[in-house]
């Protein structure tokens, strides 16, 4: 027998079971981003591995060792995209979307980056991205913040998230700062392990991500970003915290929040769970305001953050808080040969006299019994039954699978009254 071929590591299915949960999460989103007046973008999954290299940087994680690169057949080197933000301000850039202009975008779909596969980390993920582009002031950040923090809310899951803070100042008072902590560093070498031994040399900063233990007591003394930060970023800050707290949002300033991507300054944040054990950082971004340039284009402010969906998937499914609709509402069932043309057209009729109902209808015959059955595992609300003598009568019974309520049998119009209220949904 042949062996059965199987998904690439990393790579999921999203089965029928769970994508009403995936579509629910999707539709808050775009009810959400239309509410802020945010329009979609939708780029390509591959680029030019220029793109990410130039964006991203040479010596981040991400281009470092977690890229989908190959070479096209024409020999140009390409990219399954590990994220959106560069891509989204290639295209920005190419159509002439940014050039002087204020631009409020999104975009969802699916990421590559060649990981270790683990719970809530993939190789093939989705994430959805938000981009606002021609807005230096803190207004905008806040706005941003704000609208997650709303989506929180509506996902029922706002008291499972907390909201980490800091700014990256500007590139002059960054690369103050990373001197101060580069020397720091060195002058306790022997307390480093590997992965940062590694990191000093190529991105000191990022030493103040390492989640190990034995160096958390080291990095509490380092030198702090804050006492390093120019005059406008720590005023931009301070505007920005203002806005938070009158909008009533919670967050804490960590100072070791540095994000790991090159292009990031002023303000970064993220959104982190203890729900989810070690891959706890939902939903993550801050302020580029010279990508645009670095990409070619005119100097435009900038600033976005990007959500992963298993992840919040993930916690929607422990929380249980987002109502999953079921997938039918009326399943048809008809009894006897002579019920089946009939039956047919009633479906038809329903699918016209109520849009959004959704109607699964019987197939493949058999008794009463098995379609019942079917009835019952379909999810569907009621079965509605057609049989000789309903069809002689014109009348139609209607079976609740759902409620305490008795089997009835109605006229047409009785029938799209006890529907109707399916079909809102
Ligand atoms: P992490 O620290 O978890 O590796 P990151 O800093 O690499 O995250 P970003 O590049 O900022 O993540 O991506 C934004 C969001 O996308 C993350 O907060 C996370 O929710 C999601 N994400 C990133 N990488 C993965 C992955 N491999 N699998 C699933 N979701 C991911
Ligand atoms: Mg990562």
């Amino acid at each position: 027998m042949a062996k059965n071929i199987q998904a690439i590591r990393g790579m999921n299915d999203i089965l029928p079971a769970d994508t009403p949960r995936w579509q629910a999460l999707e539709g808050v989103i775009r009810r959400l981003v239309a509410s802020y007046g945010y329009s979609e973008i939708r780029m390509p999954i591959v680029e030019q591995t220029e793109l990410f290299k130039r964006s991203i940087g040479e010596v981040t994680d991400i281009v470092e060792k977690e890229m989908y690169t190959f070479d096209d057949r024409n020999g140009d080197s390409l990219t399954l995209r590990p994220e959106g933000t560069a891509s989204c301000v290639r295209a920005g850039n190419e159509h002439g979307l940014l050039y002087n202009q204020q631009q409020r975008l999104w975009y969802m779909g699916p990421m590559f980056r060649h990981e270790r596969p683990q719970k809530g980390r993939y190789r093939q993920f989705h994430q959805v991205g938000v981009e606002a582009f021609g807005l230096a002031g803190p207004d905008i950040d806040a706005e941003l913040i704000i609208m997650t923090a709303r989506l929180w809310r509506d996902l029922g899951i706002a008291e499972h998230l907390r909201l980490e803070l800091n700014s990256l100042a500007s590139n002059e008072a960054r690369a103050a700062y990373r001197s101060a902590l580069t020397d720091y560093l060195q002058a306790h070498h022997e307390q480093l392990d590997e992965d940062s031994v590694r990191r000093l040399a190529t991105n000191p900063l990022r030493v103040l991500d390492s989640k190990n233990p034995a160096m958390a007591e080291m990095l509490a003394g380092a030198p702090k970003l804050s006492e390093y930060w120019d005059a406008e970023s720590r005023e931009h800050f301070a505007q920005l915290c203002e806005r938070l707290t009158a909008a009533g949002i919670e967050f804490v300033h960590n100072e070791r929040l540095v994000r790991g991507l090159d292009y990031y300054n002023r303000t970064v944040f993220e959104w982190v769970t203890e729900s989810l054990g070690a891959q706890g950082t939902v939903c993550a971004g801050g302020r580029y305001d010279g990508l645009v340039a670095q990409l070619g284009g005119k100097a435009t402010p900038a600033v976005g953050f990007a959500m992963g969906l298993e992840r919040l998937a993930l916690m929607l499914e422990q929380a249980q808080t987002l109502p999953v609709r079921a997938e039918v509402d009326v399943y048809l069932a008809a009894m006897g040969d002579g019920a089946e043309l009939p039956a047919l057209r009633v479906a038809e009729k329903l699918r016209d006299t109520l849009p959004g109902l959704r109607v699964l209808q019987h197939c493949g015959g058999g008794n009463f019994g098995k379609q019942l059955k079917r009835a019952d595992k379909s999810g569907a609300h009621v079965a509605l039954i057609l049989g000789e003598s309903e069809i002689e009568n014109d009348q139609f019974t209607v079976k609740y699978l759902r409620e305490e309520k008795e089997q009835e049998t109605v006229n047409w119009s009785e029938l799209v009254e006890r529907l109707k209220f399916l079909a809102l949904g």
